[in-house]
């Protein structure tokens, strides 16, 4: 496999940066934390931005390489991350566009480019968190719609969404893996009730979702009735696969800073610290390295990324936690001090293990599909 990047390529790269340069020094100030209209007009406003200079698509349209350099200048250049569009263009779009009808890609995929339209994820459920095929929200057919009823926990986003990727029981008989559908909820339809959940860092980032009796139009199922599980397997294989990929490159940029600020205070010093860094820098270097293979063999493999994400996100998931223990390290005794750069993201590392699938779940399917060990009960 060649992972080196064309002439064209590089090309590509250098309108970028060009274009970046011109319009970062444009954006308004960042939000806070905790002002949620304001990071979704913020949010949104940044893809249009990229909407209107051509590179909205670059996530599901570019080639692989033209994706990771897009995600390479990005964030070399300190420009926004997707943000509140988190699940609208790394894993509910890139669903719909693989497994939607092409109304359904007409209806949903547009207003995400465009930046018009906020998705949320609501899988998970007090009962069905990584036994996600134990999930009891009901829905029951009534005519042209749904009437679904049941509660989500942990959904991200849930406060500004339009949309929610939404899975539902549609058949309380059948084997537990059968009787699933993968729906598109409107988050504004009368019976649906948010309520925000407050973080370990502070912010009320995700929410419970409380649904009674919504309506939601057959039409918005995406696959067929029952056949959810199959269609959420894919939305975990982007989920797992190459949503998180982006952040890999940030996880380098703050490696770069920790080793520039112990220098400074003197940190730098301890070998055992130089050497802690090192060893992060080694690992990181070889995360981007198989992040560009995963998404090659996606590409070669009609678009959906494979289980060589699951390697990903165990492995990365842990070294950006020991990434941020460095930073504390570097920072010593004022590491205590959560107002200090690096401290609030040490503290949102610990969700990592936990977020799109526990440390354990993705070992267990490193041993049972990759490894080829016995299934688990
Ligand atoms: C920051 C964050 C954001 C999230 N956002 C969303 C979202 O937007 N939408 C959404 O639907 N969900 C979301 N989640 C939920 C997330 O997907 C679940 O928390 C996760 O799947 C784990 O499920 P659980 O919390 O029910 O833990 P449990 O499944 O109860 O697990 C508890 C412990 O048991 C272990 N365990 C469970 N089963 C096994 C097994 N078979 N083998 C070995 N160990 C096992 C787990 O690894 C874990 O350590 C989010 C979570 C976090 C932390």
């Amino acid at each position: 496999m060649d992972l080196s990047y064309t002439p064209e390529e590089e090309e590509f790269r250098a309108r970028l940066r060009e274009w970046l340069g011109k319009v970062l020094p444009t954006l308004p100030p960042k939000p806070s934390p905790d002002d949620w209209p304001g990071r979704r007009a913020y949010d949104l406003g940044w893809q249009r931005m990229l909407y209107d200079a051509g590179y909205a698509d670059v996530h599901w349209e570019g080639t692989p390489s033209v994706r990771l350099i897009f995600l390479e200048e990005t964030e070399k250049a300190g420009a926004p991350y997707v943000g509140a569009n988190f699940v609208g263009l790394l894993h509910a779009g890139p669903t719909i566009a693989a497994e939607g009808t092409p109304e359904q890609r007409a209806r949903w995929l547009p207003p995400v480019l465009r930046g018009e339209e906020v998705w949320c994820q609501g899988f998970s459920e007090p009962d069905a968190g990584s036994d996600l095929a134990a999930l009891r929200t009901r829905a029951r057919r009534d005519g042209d719609d749904y009437v679904v009823s049941g509660s989500k926990i942990w959904t991200s986003h849930a406060e500004v969404a339009d949309w929610c990727e939404l899975l539902v029981r549609t058949d309380p008989e059948a084997p537990k893996h059968k009787g699933i559908s993968w729906l598109a909820m409107p988050m504004d339809a009368p019976g649906i009730t948010v309520r925000p959940l407050r973080t370990l860092a502070g912010s009320a980032e995700f929410a419970e979702m409380f649904l009674d009796d919504v309506r939601v139009p057959v039409a918005n199922r995406v696959g067929d009735e029952n056949d959810g599980w199959r269609v959420t397997m894919v939305t975990l294989s982007f989920e797992r696969g190459t949503a998180f990929v982006g952040e890999v490159v940030a996880c380098r940029r703050v490696l770069g800073e920790l080793a520039v600020a112990a220098r400074r205070n003197g940190r730098w010093d301890d070998a055992a610290l130089r050497r802690r860094l090192g060893r992060l820098n080694a690992e990181f270097r070889a995360l981007w390295r198989l992040t560009q293979w995963n998404v090659s063999e996606a590409e070669a493999s009609g678009g959906v990324p494979g289980v060589g994400g699951s390697v990903f996100k165990l492995r990365y998931s842990h070294a950006r936690q020991e990434l941020y223990d460095a930073a504390a390290e570097v920072l010593g005794p004022d590491s205590l001090d959560l107002e200090r750069p690096w401290m609030p993201d040490r503290l949102s590392s610990l969700s990592y293990t936990i977020a799109a699938g526990t440390s354990q779940i993705q070992r267990n399917i490193v041993g049972e599909r990759i490894l080829g060990l016995p299934k688990g009960r």
